[in-house]
This record gives C-alpha cells, sequence and structure tokens, in this order.
C-alpha cells in the first residue's frame, strides 16, 4: 500500500491492495449492527470506529516500490473511519429525528477536530456513500471518513479560486454564490434561519444540491449550537424531498467540504455539503460517462431551474 503522483495529472492515487482482497461477509452478517465485533450492543446513538479494510493508516508499511524523482511514492499515511449513524439497521440518515441527525452532526465536529490534530492529517474528508447503485455494500446506515496525509485536488480548486476571489473583491466567493442565489431565487430548494439549500446555476449533477451555513465559517466545529441544531433540520428536510422525488430510498453520494486541517489559515473559505445523486429521472441513471470522465467536462441534459423547482415541490414528511 503507498500513494503514487500522477506526474501528468499532478495528483496523488491512493494503491491498496488490500482493500481488494476483502473477504465477502457472509450473508445476513452486518457488522456494524450492534452486538457484533467492534460494536457495543447497547449504550449509543451514533458511533466512530475504524474502519476494517482502510486504505489510510496511521502507521503505514514502507512502500514496496522505491521512489525515484521521476515516479514518486509516499506513505499512505492517514486515518479511515466508518461513522454508524444508529443501531437500527434498516433506517437511512433521512429517517433519523432531528436530535439524532444533531448527535452524527456532533460527532462529525469531534472526529474532525480530534483526527484534524494529528499532525500527519492535512484534511479531513467526511462523506457518505448511500445505496447500491453507488456500490455500497453494506446497507446499515453509516458514513465514512478519510483523514488524508493532503489536500485532495477538487478541494485544492476549491481553495485557489476562493482565494483568488477574496483577494480581488475582498469578500468570501461562496457567500458571494448565496447571495446570487438569493437574489435570482429560482434554484433555492429550502432554507431556515442558518442554512440554505440550493441547487447551483453550476449544477453538476440533476438533483446535486448544495447546502450552506449563511454565516460564513470554514468547518462544523465553527458552528454555534443552535446553527448545528439548523444543520441537522435542513438535511432532513433534504434528505425526505430526496426520498419523495421517486417514492424510493435515493442513492447520493454526499461529501462535506470543508477547511484544511494543516495549520494554515484559510480565512476566505467556506463550509459546504454537496450531493451527488446518481439518478436523472425515475429508473434513469446520470452516468459519468466519456465527456464528464475524460474530459472532466460535465453535460446537464436539464436546467437546473426546473429540477430545483422538482427539488422544492417535493414533500418533505
Ligand atoms: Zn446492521
Ligand atoms: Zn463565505
Ligand atoms: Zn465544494
Amino acid at each position: 500500500m503507498e500513494l503514487r503522483w500522477d506526474p501528468i495529472l499532478r495528483e496523488w492515487i491512493i494503491v491498496s491492495d488490500e482493500r481488494g482482497k476483502r473477504p465477502l461477509l457472509p450473508e445476513n452478517f452486518c457488522p456494524f449492527c450492534p452486538g457484533s465485533e467492534e460494536v457495543p450492543s447497547s449504550g449509543w446513538d451514533v458511533l466512530s470506529i475504524p474502519n476494517k479494510f482502510p486504505s489510510l493508516r496511521p502507521d503505514p508499511p514502507e512502500p514496496r516500490i522505491k521512489s525515484d524523482r521521476f515516479y514518486r511514492c509516499s506513505l499512505s499515511r492517514g486515518v479511515c473511519e466508518v461513522v454508524i449513524y444508529t443501531p437500527e439497521h434498516n433506517a437511512t440518515l433521512a429517517d433519523l429525528s432531528v436530535k439524532n441527525i444533531r448527535a452524527v452532526i456532533d460527532l462529525w465536529a469531534e472526529r474532525f477536530s480530534d483526527l484534524g490534530k494529528r499532525d500527519y492529517v492535512k484534511y479531513v474528508f467526511i462523506f457518505e456513500n448511500k445505496g447500491r447503485v453507488i456500490g455500497v455494500t453494506l446497507d446499515h446506515p453509516h458514513g465514512q471518513i478519510y483523514a488524508f496525509p493532503f489536500i485532495p485536488p477538487i478541494v485544492k480548486r476549491e481553495i485557489e479560486s476562493s482565494k483568488r476571489y477574496w483577494k480581488r473583491n475582498g469578500k468570501c466567493l461562496f457567500c458571494a454564490v448565496i447571495e446570487r442565489e438569493k437574489r435570482d431565487a429560482v434554484r433555492i430548494v429550502c432554507e431556515n434561519d442558518d442554512f440554505i439549500c440550493f441547487l447551483p446555476f453550476f449544477a453538476r449533477w440533476p438533483y446535486g444540491v448544495h447546502i450552506y451555513p449563511k454565516r460564513h465559517v470554514g468547518a462544523i466545529t465553527d458552528l454555534s449550537s443552535d446553527e448545528r441544531d439548523s444543520f441537522a433540520s435542513i438535511l432532513k428536510r433534504v434528505l425526505r424531498k430526496f426520498d419523495n422525488i421517486f417514492n424510493m430510498s435515493f442513492p447520493y453520494m454526499m461529501v462535506l467540504h470543508q477547511k484544511p486541517t494543516d495549520n494554515k489559515q484559510y480565512p476566505f473559505y467556506h463550509f459546504h455539503v454537496e450531493f451527488y445523486p446518481p439518478y436523472r429521472e425515475k429508473n434513469k441513471i446520470k452516468y459519468f460517462a466519456s465527456v464528464e470522465t475524460g474530459a472532466g467536462t460535465v453535460t446537464f441534459d436539464y436546467t437546473p431551474e426546473e429540477k430545483a423547482k422538482e427539488l422544492r415541490e417535493s414533500p418533505e414528511t
């Protein structure tokens, strides 16, 4: 296991052949249900545990391949954790009460701050892959955390753009996007006192909403207690809307974009959540095919305005 540098795209690849050899779990066995190996049988609502098949480790083995100046390798140093949202095997994040979603948010904040303090962790990436169609094999509701030894490329790009905007305009790029979305109004999905959800003007996925705190904060650890409640509440509303669009448990990728934890200052960065749901219509999948994957250019076969309207009108119950 090691990191390999791609000198052409200038980014790290995580090579972990151990993960490819993960054993198949016996049918009907859930490692995240209370009472199984690493999961206490009672006394918890939400839990984080080490990922049993991590692609990043606090004490990684030396790379098998010698690094040279042209083909560089590095240690796969980091942490991979699993966040089990609830003891209930058949629930989803959308089914949890606002209070229990708040408990998940508190755990995210605690893990962000704890992992972020380690000197080898430059970026704490909190995310959820949900649904078999995304490739999830375990149904038990859970998310994951990757604590990276580098700032991943998409976040890096966001940092570069927002830093440039901050320097040129003296304000936050993300705050400017929120302001503009509020003014245009047609792509707003829902909002409350502290948070707003919209399908941005530049949406990449048909239902790929973003959720922003209205106050300029860099990470969930900067949110007040009231703001965390508002965050839990809007998350629940958005997830219910998702499930109600096609009357199915809606698959998605959900990522938290927060400031890095490399001890540098990021006053220009603004925490937000992005969703990438793979459906574009009922029973129709949006594939990131050649144009998206090979050219890096997204084709959006609708308008963000019509998709936002669908979501806005989708019930929250
Ligand atoms: Zn389970
Ligand atoms: Zn901002
Ligand atoms: Zn982002």
